[in-house]
């Protein structure tokens, strides 16, 4: 458990995110992890660079209403001063952390504190022993992060997460996989400095993908030279097109070609946006014409096809109406949110 929330054990898998604000302006952190909780974000990772933002962690805690993580490099001394300021989880990196007598340090406030510890392994910060001694990148990943979990259990942690990242899609895959088979400890996944939002998206969708689609990862965090938003809303995307995620409207669109009798591509981003925050599972269908939009619209529980003079409008599997060409996106959208409203309403009877 981090604070409320549940990892692993089969727990839902959560989506964590990172605040790229100074920690230290109290504010201006808030604001963003309130923003990130909006977006659907479930932990957040404030880094901690210094005593200042050591400083500000209470409050940070006080002021959230997600379990907050500090990240902690090179100085076993910010960990301490984290775990006395209330965080749920501390992430500490082996590699730069350095000596086990500082991992001990950390390991005698985690225990009486309850918190949560997590071994984060990177490729970028392995210790040095490995470069050295020319170990592989995903040989190193997981030897680092099976003797750092070691370390932490001998040393009496009662609450472990563990993480092997690196910016290649195939070591994390393999390394992350190889530590899921010698360790029962719940697992935080994600490809690491991966990019752009374009191509961090893909690299993210497919590491994560591969990896949950065989039952491996608790907890994803997918990172992103991009707003954090962006992240939580990829995170929750993966997770929601491999049916583990929360719920909320799915569009369905076709990839448009000469027969297109709409503009699939503006209604469909148009619906994605409309609809986007709703907890309604709805499925709603953005087909351009009739050789494939009847049947998939029919499968949807909303959906429109273009047609040679008009568009259609099904509903529930079955055609509703025929809807002029030029109101076809407001027809959809408010037949989508007739069953939204439905469902919300549903809810809270
Ligand atoms: S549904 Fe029609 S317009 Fe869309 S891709 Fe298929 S054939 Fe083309």
């Amino acid at each position: 458990m981090l604070r409320d929330v549940p990892v692993g054990g089969g727990a839902p898998i959560t989506v964590q995110s990172m605040t790229n604000t100074p920690t230290a302006d109290l504010d201006s952190t808030l604001d963003q992890v309130r923003h990130l909780v909006a977006a659907g974000c479930d932990i957040v990772r404030v880094a901690v660079p210094d005593m200042e933002a050591a400083a500000t962690l209470r409050r940070i805690v006080e002021g959230c209403t997600v379990p907050i993580v500090a990240d902690i490099h090179f100085d076993w001394k910010l960990a301490l001063k984290a775990m006395e300021a209330g965080v749920a989880g501390i992430r500490v990196n082996p590699g730069t952390i350095g000596s086990k007598k500082h991992l001990e340090e950390i390991a005698k406030v985690a225990s009486p504190t309850q918190t949560v510890v997590r071994v984060g392994v990177n490729a970028g910060s392995l210790e040095k022993r490995f470069k050295e001694n020319k170990v592989r990148e995903k040989d190193a990943l997981v030897q680092s992060a099976i003797e750092g979990l070691k370390l932490m259990e001998d040393f009496g942690v009662e609450k472990l997460k563990v993480s092997v990242k690196a910016s290649g899609v195939e070591e994390t895959v393999e390394a992350s996989r190889e530590v899921s088979e010698k360790t029962d400890w719940p697992m935080h996944v994600g490809i690491t400095e991966a990019g752009t939002l374009w191509s961090g998206t893909i690299k993210n969708a497919v590491g994560i993908g591969a990896l949950l689609a065989q039952g491996i990862g608790d907890t994803i965090r997918v990172s992103l030279s991009s707003d954090p938003l962006e992240e939580v809303r990829v995170g929750s995307k993966i997770l929601q097109v491999l049916g583990l995620g929360k719920e909320g409207p799915q569009v369905v669109s076709c990839p448009t070609c000469a027969r297109t009798r709409i503009d699939v591509i503006e209604i469909a981003e148009l619906a994605e946006k409309e609809l986007s925050g709703y907890r309604a599972p709805i499925r709603v269908a953005v087909m351009g014409c009739e050789v494939n939009g009847p049947g998939e619209a029919k499968s949807c529980d909303v959906g429109v096809t273009g047609g040679p003079e008009h568009g259609l409008l099904f509903v529930g599997g079955k055609l509703k109406k025929k809807v002029e060409l030029d109101s076809i996106a407001d027809e959809l959208l408010s037949e989508a949110k007739r069953l939204i409203n439905e469902y919300e309403e549903g809810k809270d009877a």
